[in-house]
């Protein structure tokens, strides 16, 4: 076998995390009553907040925003896109996201069946994440994935988030892994391929909406089932 080693993204790979924040996001909405508050109903409030959110993660990522901030600020931001302000409710909806999200049991298809399948064959899997420790611990515990992996190196743990060397050097010396015997799987191009790209690991991009990219993967899969093929 060519590798021993398979390092795993969970949000937006294994964990569909779309899905899975529209839910909580929606639960939230209607438990704080926000329609009444900001005028608006879910489906104009949300494609909102994932605009925002997403802006607030590149700034995490970056370093210029602490994810205790990132947590409420997003909430805050997209509360001030309606042009309403109420520090309470941000901070209600941050609370409750946070507290709803890892209750939430949607993955991807063939997650399992791949999770299985890999652990048939005896490779070691670990997880290798930009979420938070505590938050991505119950996602696992939540959808009976945690049995499957060794090792969870969030970017809290490393104290680097991907794409950084450092995260993916950390999870090879905690699980004794080399880079030319391990492959790293990941559904964002510059964070997961271009940080296992920068530490001389493969790569699959697990690409499901067929975005349009620059440079180039190991493997390129639209399906998780498509591993099958290449582990
Ligand atoms: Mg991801």
């Amino acid at each position: 076998m060519k590798y021993t080693h398979i390092f795993f993204d969970l949000d937006h790979t294994l964990w569909d995390f779309d899905k899975n924040s529209e839910e909580t996001m929606k639960d939230g909405f209607e438990q704080l009553k926000l329609e009444e508050f900001l005028g608006v109903d879910f489906d104009t409030f949300h494609p909102i907040y994932k605009d925002v959110n997403q802006v607030y993660w590149k700034r995490f990522r970056e370093g210029h925003v602490s994810r205790e901030d990132l947590r409420w600020k997003r909430m805050q931001a997209t509360f001030l896109k309606f042009k309403k302000f109420d520090e309470s409710l941000v901070m209600q909806l941050s609370d409750l996201y946070l507290e709803i999200l890892p209750t939430k049991k949607h993955l991807f298809a063939h997650a399992k069946e791949v999770l299985d399948y890999c652990q048939g064959k005896n490779y070691e899997m670990h997880l290798i994440t930009n979420g938070f420790e505590g938050i991505q611990k119950r996602k696992l515990a939540n959808t009976n994935l945690t049995e499957y992996f060794g090792e969870m190196i969030s970017s809290e743990r490393a104290m680097k988030s991907k794409p950084h060397a450092e995260i993916f050097n950390m999870a090879m010396d905690l699980t004794s892994a080399t880079a030319d015997k391990s492959i790293m799987i990941g559904d964002h191009f510059d964070v997961d391929i271009v940080g296992a790209q920068n530490v001389g690991m493969d790569q699959v991009y697990f690409n499901p909406k067929r975005r349009e990219h620059e440079g180039n993967a190991t493997h390129e899969i639209a399906c998780l089932s498509e591993l099958f093929e290449i582990l």
